[in-house]
């Protein structure tokens, strides 16, 4: 099956065409061999395949691939009809009807019904998906089926590639070591009073120890790192409007991994008294009525950092010398919505990150994660002295939009840094504590950031999860100080004493 769109519409005229059906004529004849190919290959433009006129309409039909659509060649023409008939015959072209619009799309298998506006119909047939859509002139101008064909090419190439296919490329890996302490760290955290469960879900509340390990984590970070490498600590904030996703590209599909934010419909006090005074009686906070007394959600919690510093830069022009600008935050957690496993500190829906951020051309974007790269490679060997491996990562997304990691030369994608947990045994997942990604000129692009010259700037981030770091250093090398490495427990100092209970 070949990608197709047919088109059946009508030309509404200010009076009845039948006086210029010859030039009529003349003008489709022309257009299917000159107007409607234009910028498609040979012999794939659109095509006017049928056409009559009616007392107040020219009908016709249009086909097309993917070249010159049909919406595209309706509209181009129009101008041209205009043009015609408005001049030597004084009839009006007052608007487009759309009567039905058709696209056929080749797909291997069934896809589930797209639930968005503007889709009259779709049906899974033999070798591929028919889509009736409902849109009119406006919709068509403003490329309304170019987006639903592109969401349905997106799920079909998603259906192919499989759910969470990443393409996993290793590129080093550090010798096996020996790991004699075999415990999950969370488990012997909890035993040790190193921290306990917060109340919520998939929350921790870090005691004095484990608080003193995460800090050192971040002195290590900024000390061998950001400080030397000339980084600029920023303060990121952590309630992100949908501005900001829809910028990042996040708005595409962030949806089941984030905690939603809505805010009060109203501060007046009397507007809340019945929830107050409901709760002082029954002991129980009425939660329906709450929902019912908020607004729809503005965005949601922190998830993935870098996008809200995004709006600092945009709509900006950075100076020639004011590049690469290199920062970084860790003023606040991040949330998400994990599913499933989260019994430690691994994988959480609350979580501490450094998350570094740096803008530039592309080179100086890809020298940076360079730096990066060896910085981070000299505190794993030295400092921590842990067992870990580095892989290209690449999402079926990133593939699919041209970016595959994979690709010779490539340098945009991901960089995940991961480490064996030997609680989990010889075979088990190893766990990615970090990664550092170059995304190309997609934040630069959405946020729209211009660069002096005029050459195009690239941007790139690293996120050190702490909970992540913690959940590898404490699986390899256990709870008690004396095992650990000299040059941490130099940088560590003494643990604090934890909090005691009866
Ligand atoms: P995973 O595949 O393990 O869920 P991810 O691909 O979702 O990780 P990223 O979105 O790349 O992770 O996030 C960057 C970093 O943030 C991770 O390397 C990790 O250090 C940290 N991180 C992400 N999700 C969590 C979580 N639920 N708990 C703790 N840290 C997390
Ligand atoms: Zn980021
Ligand atoms: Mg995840």
């Amino acid at each position: 099956m070949e990608l197709q769109f047919k088109l059946k519409a009508y030309f509404k005229t200010g009076a009845d065409p039948a006086p210029a059906k010859e030039a009529v004529t003349a003008l489709f004849e022309e257009a299917n061999n000159t107007l409607l190919t234009r910028g498609a290959p040979e012999g794939q433009g659109a095509k006017i395949t049928e056409w009559k006129l009616g007392e107040d309409r020219i009908e016709l039909v249009l086909e097309s691939g993917r070249y010159v659509r049909v919406h595209d060649a309706v509209l181009r023409l129009k101008k041209v009809l205009v043009e015609a008939l408005g001049k030597r015959y004084r009839i009006g072209i007052r608007g487009i009807e759309v009567e039905s619009f058709i696209i056929q799309v080749p797909a291997e298998r069934e896809l589930r019904m797209l639930k968005v506006p503007y889709i009259k119909s779709m049906e899974n047939i033999e070798g591929g998906i028919v889509l009736e859509l409902e849109v009119g002139e406006a919709e068509m101008k403003n490329r309304v089926p170019d987006r639903i064909l592109t969401l349905l090419e997106e799920k079909i190439d998603a259906a192919r590639y499989g759910a969470k296919a990443e393409h996993w490329n290793l590129i080093w890996q550090r010798e096996p070591m020996e790991h004699p302490f075999k415990e999950d760290p969370t488990q012997a955290m909890m035993k040790e009073g190193w921290l306990k469960r917060g109340a919520s879900r998939g929350q921790w509340i870090h005691g004095p120890q484990s608080t003193k390990v995460f800090r050192t984590f971040e002195k290590i970070v900024f000390e061998e790192l950001l400080e030397p490498l000339g980084y600029r600590e920023m303060i990121f904030p952590k309630l992100v409007p949908w501005e900001v996703w829809m910028k990042s590209g996040h708005a595409k599909g962030v949806y089941p991994e984030i905690y939603y934010v809505c805010p009060p419909k109203t501060r007046d006090p009397e507007y809340w008294e019945d929830v107050a005074d409901y709760y002082k009686v029954t002991h129980e906070v009425p939660t329906k009525l709450i929902k019912d007394k908020i607004g729809e959600p503005i965005g949601g919690m922190c998830y993935a950092q870098c996008p809200p510093f995004w709006m600092y830069v945009t709509g900006e022009t950075l100076p020639n010398d004011g590049i690469p600008v290199k920062v970084f935050d860790r003023s606040g957690t991040s949330h998400r919505y994990e599913s499933g496993g989260i019994h430690g500190i691994e994988r959480v829906d609350e979580f501490h990150r450094i998350e570094i951020v740096w803008i530039g051309t592309k080179e100086e974007v890809i020298k940076c994660a360079e730096e990066l790269h060896e910085r981070y490679m000299h505190i794993f060997n030295e400092i921590l002295d842990i067992e870990w491996r580095k892989a290209k990562v690449t999402p079926w997304f990133m593939a699919q939009e041209g970016l595959l990691g994979l690709a010779e030369g490539n340098v945009v994608g991901t960089t995940d840094y991961e480490a064996c947990l030997p609680y989990r045994g010889e075979n088990g997942e190893w766990l990615e504590f970090q990664n550092v990604s170059i995304n190309g000129d997609k934040y630069p692009k959405g946020f729209n950031v211009k660069l002096q010259s005029g050459e195009e700037l690239w941007s790139g981030c690293s996120g050190v999860g702490l909970e992540r770091w913690a959940a590898v250093f404490l699986a390899q090398k256990g709870l008690d100080p004396e095992s650990w490495p000299e040059e941490f427990r130099k940088r560590v100092g003494e643990l604090p004493e934890g909090i005691r209970f009866l």
